[in-house]
């Protein structure tokens, strides 16, 4: 292997790479060959204290800088990552399996686009005056201290980015746990982050598992957590983070709903239904993998789709054209079989798909059911794989109450020409994002997060400020001060 996927040490903390190598070894395998590419080792007691410490001692003067100088480390950081483009989008490959096609347009890029995002918003970032008569209030919209970040493992740049950009535009300090599955991307957004001139202690990553996490969530010093990971993790983080009374942001998982109208056009509602469970291999939490598709048109869009998913270039992730690649592990590979053999036992039918491909590494076709039920395993847990599951309906009231009808609330989506229906419909999804004629875009200017079990806040946007920081109310009297007594 020509390019050097080992990190020069595990940890990233006060402006520097650190190593311990005392916490538990942890192999980096990558997915399209389940050769071992890298060890990092998990962070230790140590490790932890001296990022909680760095993040501390650093935070003050970072929010102490003007929103203008701020703003522009993290453009500049922005423009570095766009320069190395190439290469951040390999790693991300080596890191997750997902194919360079895919990378090389969505992973550093959006990152980029955060940072360029949240670095211009940060000059803008005020508080407001209230009048009243000859007295006022004036607010301060203040850092809230030190973030913690975990993220999960189909997303490791962006993650990184996506929480690191607002935390640190409002003037807080970061600790980022990677997933454990994928280690080594977050690594290269501190080392560009510095490299544009972030003081040291600003964003720090460290490694380890979910001991690590619970670790920094626990942490007196810590002050808001932000997780992206399963509901049951969320559950676990969302309580230890009560329990300090700290701030949070849960993106979770979703198994959200995506409904093809009879007047659909089929054409755009197969490229939507592709892009919400086959890209990245599904392992997208917004992902609709529950289609439902109106009964006139079910047995045309199931042959289009089945054609066209029969052209999906599957094989090795580093070639441009390779358009569909590996499970980020043989663990949720294996998981994810397990779906279909459920679905399977269920009496669903089978349209494409279903097997491990005989190749190195973790790949899976994918995979499309019809006549799935409501009551389906299939059709109610997030899978997290290539696993579609197409439901029929015939009248919209009914099929609204079945696509609302989950624990999840993370996204949803309809394909209609009927416009007020379009609307009607998106408003009322019990979903934090909606798509209406489209599938799982998420530009860094429109608010994403979930309702319901899905999560708790909104990651990008103006609305992720509100998240990052707190409104101090300051009242100034210019009349005489009555008191009773
Ligand atoms: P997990 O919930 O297994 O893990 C998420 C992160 O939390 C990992 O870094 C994990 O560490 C860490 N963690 C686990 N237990 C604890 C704990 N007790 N305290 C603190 N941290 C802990 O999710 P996956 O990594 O498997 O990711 C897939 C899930 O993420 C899916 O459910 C998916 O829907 C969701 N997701 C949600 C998104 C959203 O924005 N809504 C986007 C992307 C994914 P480790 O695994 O290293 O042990």
């Amino acid at each position: 292997m020509t390019y050097d996927t080992q990190p020069k040490a595990s940890h990233f903390i006060n402006g520097a790479y650190v190593e311990d190598t005392g916490g538990t070894p942890i192999d980096v395998i990558y997915p399209a060959t389940g050769e071992k590419i890298a060890t990092v080792y998990a962070a230790t007691p140590a490790i932890i204290d001296l990022a909680i410490k760095a993040a501390k001692d650093a935070q003050a003067a970072w929010a102490a800088m003007t929103g203008t100088e701020r703003g522009r480390i993290l453009r500049r950081a922005a423009d570095i990552m766009r320069a190395r483009n190439h290469d951040l989008s390999v790693l991300e490959t080596f890191d997750t399996g997902k194919p360079y096609q895919e990378t090389s347009v969505v992973d550093a890029t959006s990152g980029a686009d955060s940072l360029e995002y949240f670095g211009g918003m940060a000059a803008t970032l005020t508080g407001e005056h209230i009048q009243l008569g000859d007295n006022w209030v004036y607010t301060r919209r203040e850092a809230l201290g030190v973030c913690v970040g975990i993220g999960a493992w189909n997303y490791p740049t962006q993650i990184a980015c996506w929480k690191g950009a607002p935390a640190l535009a409002c003037g807080n300090a970061m600790i980022f746990k990677p997933s454990e599955t994928t280690p080594l991307c977050a690594l290269k957004v501190a080392e560009i982050l510095h490299e544009a001139g972030l003081p040291a202690g600003i964003y720090n990553v460290v490694q380890g598992m979910g001991e690590v996490g619970h670790a920094l969530v626990t942490d007196p010093r810590v002050d808001k957590v932000s997780l992206t990971g399963s509901v049951p993790t969320g559950r676990k983080v969302y309580a230890a983070a009560a329990e300090g009374i700290k701030h949070v942001t849960m993106e979770l998982g979703g198994k959200s709903p995506m409904i093809v109208f009879e007047d659909a056009n089929i054409e755009n509602a197969v490229s939507g239904a592709i892009l919400g469970n086959f890209y990245s291999s599904g392992q997208v939490c917004s992902n609709g993998t529950r289609v439902f598709v109106h009964k006139a048109i079910k047995e045309q869009f199931l042959a289009r789709l089945a054609e066209r998913v029969g052209n999906a270039v599957i094989g090795d992730p580093m070639d441009p054209d390779t358009s569909f690649g590996p499970m980020v592990s043989e663990r949720q590979m294996n998981i994810v079989l397990g779906y279909v053999e459920k679905g399977l036992a269920e009496g669903a039918r089978l349209v494409t798909g279903g097997a491990r491909i005989e190749r190195d590494g973790f790949y899976m076709q994918p995979t499309v059911f019809a006549d799935v039920t409501d009551d389906m395993v299939i059709a109610r847990e997030e899978i997290f794989g290539p696993v579609m599951a197409v439901l029929d309906f015939e009248d919209e009231a009914d099929v609204m109450a079945r696509a609302n009808d989950t624990e999840f609330g993370l996204a949803a989506g309809v394909f209609t020409n009927d416009l007020t229906r379009a609307h009607r419909v998106a408003a009322a999804f019990e979903a934090g994002t909606c798509f209406i004629n489209t599938y799982n875009d998420a530009p860094v200017e429109a608010p994403f997060g979930g309702s319901k079990n899905s999560g708790v806040g909104r990651e990008n946007s103006k609305a992720a400020i509100a998240h990052y920081s707190q409104l101090k109310s300051v009242f100034v009297r210019m009349d005489d001060v009555e008191a009773p007594f």
